[in-house]
């Protein structure tokens, strides 16, 4: 739009035209050249890490489809990629750098193009989105500093993973493992289109216990732990998936779910699988109720991977639900006490926020004044917010409009009004005054 105005300011200056005949040469001038803006609607990836230098070597090839009219020029949102060639429909690109990432000037009929094919070569670093041990590695939420990102990393698109890796390695990666995987390469797919911050793999010498045809659903890799002891740690994961469905109402997104129990302290989600740290899930040996990590990253395969914030401001969609859907996992299994446990846990959270004097409404949008202070009130006010709720609506209505904002929301960014206008279809009593005191 903008070069469609800048052409006609242009043509403004030129004389003795008649307003219609200046219109007639913008439309056709727009015709002509309307840059667009390109959106990616799919990755395919070649990664190669590299366990003694700690550099994973990629290949992305990445399939843009045209957007809105406003530029000619694209950015590949990876500022911190090291990228050694780049290709555009077959042509040789130069890519410059910029402090968000790497421009790429597109030719008039580059920029006009409907759809658009990039080759991009790359090294990432080890980073905070790319975490090497001695005999594994996997991604970390930073997405963009381990590929080449079009757009945000709520951006959505599908992706594909061809992972060349050493003899013996076991990995999982975004999305289904593919039945093309070669001797080399593993390679992994997934069709939907998910949020690129969810977007991962991880691979080393894992132990693996793999699916069985008793519950096909369920995948274990761990580096340090033999079989027995991830059955042993994982032995709730299958309940938990069985109650996650029945209130969603979308059975689970996925063929396999693959739990991925590392060293330190991870407690992350992506799309399909999740990295869990010893630190985070051992406890559960002495106290079988330690099992919050599995059924937080478990939760969020709807609630944040399949059903997304539509903007940060929003995260406590995917957070404060899943907080509190941990909390009610704790009650159906271990009891009340463990539910109430569970929410005076996020109570005293939310506090912190309370005592920093920054008690906000849940889509406040503006920004924290730390990252302790964000997570007060987007995982743990959201979670008191919905056990609120759920008293306030009863337990039929609240579920009901729970699994009602899931079915219709599966695949989409989300705000707070679509929460509350799945909750408000399932009650007669006017919520209204709650969603305004607590989240906007
Ligand atoms: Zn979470």
């Amino acid at each position: 739009m903008r070069i469609c105005s800048k052409r006609f300011d242009d043509m403004n200056t030129s004389a003795q035209m008649t307003r219609t005949a200046q219109l007639a040469l913008l439309v056709l001038a727009c015709q002509m050249s309307a840059a667009h803006a390109f959106t990616a609607t799919h990755y395919e990836l070649d990664l190669r890490p590299d366990f003694e230098a700690k550099v994973l070597h990629g290949r992305a090839h990445i399939k843009l489809k045209a957007d809105t009219n406003v530029s000619r020029v694209f950015e590949l949102t990876s500022p911190t990629l090291e990228i050694t060639g780049a290709q555009l429909n077959g042509r040789e690109l130069a890519v410059e750098k910029s402090n968000t990432g790497w421009r790429i000037a597109l030719t008039e009929a580059q920029a006009t193009a409907a759809n658009l094919d990039v080759h991009v070569v790359y090294r990432a670093k080890a980073a905070d989105g790319l975490v090497f041990g001695a005999k594994h590695v996997y991604t970390a939420f930073h997405t963009c500093q381990w590929m080449p990102c079009v757009g945000d990393d709520l951006s959505r698109a599908s992706v594909a993973m061809n992972l060349e890796l050493p003899q013996g390695h076991r990995s999982v990666a975004s999305g289904e493992p593919d039945a093309a995987t070669g001797k080399r390469t593993q390679r992994w797919s997934q069709t939907l289109p998910y949020p690129l911050y969810t977007f991962g793999f991880s691979a080393g010498v894992f132990n693996e216990v793999a699916a069985t045809p008793s519950d096909p659903r369920l995948r274990y890799l761990g580096v340090s732990d033999d079989d027995a002891a991830l059955r042993a740690k994982f032995k709730e994961s299958a309940q938990v998936l069985d109650f996650f469905e029945a209130k969603a109402g979308v059975p689970m997104p996925h063929s396999t779910y693959t739990q991925v129990l590392l060293p330190g302290s991870a407690a992350q989600e992506a799309s399909s699988f999740s990295l869990i740290g010893k630190r985070m899930l051992d406890p559960i040996l002495e106290d079988p109720q330690e099992d919050w990590v599995i059924a937080h990253e478990m939760a969020h395969l709807w609630w944040g991977n399949l059903i997304t914030c539509a903007t940060w401001s929003e995260f406590w969609l995917n957070e404060g639900i899943t907080v509190f859907m941990t909390a009610a996992w704790k009650q159906h299994r271990w009891g009340e006490a463990a539910y109430q446990h569970e929410l005076g846990l996020a109570r005293q959270r939310w506090q912190r926020a309370k005592d920093a004097n920054f008690d906000k409404p849940l889509s406040w949008p503006g920004d924290y004044p730390s990252l302790g202070v964000r997570r007060a009130n987007q995982y743990n006010k959201g979670a008191v917010f919905m056990s609120v709720l759920r008293i306030e609506m009863g337990e039929e209505a609240f579920w009901n409009g729970l699994r009602r904002y899931t079915i219709a929301n599966a695949g989409r960014g989300v705000t707070s009004r679509d929460l509350q206008s799945a909750m408000q279809a399932s009650t007669e009593r006017d919520l209204k005054g709650l969603f305004d005191a607590w989240v906007h």
